[in-house]
């Protein structure tokens, strides 16, 4: 399967999942645009890494996922440099782990914003230009958490919720455009978003390190093993493929059987 002569712009993709669904669209021909946040030496490398090892252009935008005139730039900057955005990739997410009554207001507002809002503020900017060209691709990265809840994960779990709402709006919206919409919803990958929830998971639960990974994490999981972001990508590269044309409105677990029970 070739995207050549194809743009993704994916969301949140300096590190993680992000960037494994970026690296693996580049693998299969596509330009990227690579966003998020992180050190200017570390994302240069890893967009010119991408440019050297598959033979593409890579760009990147700085744009920050909660400010909608940021996004609305970033497309339209990728749309003039390459003459397109046919793959979107809405991946940009946070986590914040804490009861409700405890929970700050402005991670619940910097939450919605990333988690979910800048996939209507992307997809708004973009599909003018996929339904123009009558080919679109937009691809969510939701979460078991879009179809099952943890505490202490309100705005997470409202955001991820929301999310596969949206798909499925879009999805009937644009049917008859060639243009597809769905979103993938991993369990637990082992990612910097991961690592970083497990200090506040010990604190509000009162648990070791250990317990969280066994006890929390991977007990939601039967298979008892962390998803790894290529496995991720490997769905994301399937879903642009001419095969998975009639593949849309849907939401896609990969997670090791978690919301199956
Ligand atoms: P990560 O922390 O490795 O990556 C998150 C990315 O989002 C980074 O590139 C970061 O710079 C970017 N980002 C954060 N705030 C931003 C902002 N305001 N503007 C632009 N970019 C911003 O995390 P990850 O685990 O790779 O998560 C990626 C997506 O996958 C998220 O939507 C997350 O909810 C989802 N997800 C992750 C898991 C998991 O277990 N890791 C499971 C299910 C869903």
């Amino acid at each position: 399967m070739s995207l050549q002569s194809k743009t993704a712009l994916v969301t949140g993709s300096t590190s993680g999942i992000g960037l494994a669904i970026a690296r693996a669209l580049a693998q299969h021909g596509a330009n990227v645009v690579i966003n998020g946040f992180g050190k200017p030496d570390a994302i240069e490398k890893e967009r010119a890494g991408i440019e050297a090892e598959f033979h593409v252009r890579a760009q990147y935008s700085a744009a920050d996922m909660t400010k909608p005139e940021e996004i609305a730039a970033m497309v339209a900057e990728a749309e003039r440099e390459f003459g397109a955005v046919d793959i979107l990739v809405n991946n940009a997410g946070i986590q914040y782990v804490s009861a409700i009554e405890e929970f700050p207001v402005e991670k619940w507002d910097q939450i919605i914003a990333i988690n979910l809002s800048s996939a209507f503020h992307t997809m708004r900017a973009a599909i003018p230009g996929m339904k123009q060209r009558g080919w679109g691709r937009i691809i969510n990265t939701a979460s078991a958490h879009s179809l099952v809840a943890s505490p202490y994960k309100s705005a997470y779990v409202a955001a991820k919720h929301g999310i596969a709402g949206l798909t499925k709006t879009a999805a009937l919206e644009l049917a008859t455009h060639k243009i597809t919409v769905n979103c993938i919803s991993p369990g637990y990958v082992w990612t910097p978003l991961v690592e970083a929830q497990i200090p506040d998971t010990m604190k509000a639960r009162g648990l070791t390190k250990e317990q969280v990974i066994d006890d929390v994490l991977l007990k939601a999981q039967p298979t008892k093993e962390f998803v790894t972001v290529e496995q991720v990508a490997a769905i994301a590269v399937f879903l642009c493929s001419e095969a998975a044309s009639q593949i849309t409105g849907i939401n896609m677990p990969v997670d090791g059987g978690w919301t199956a029970q």
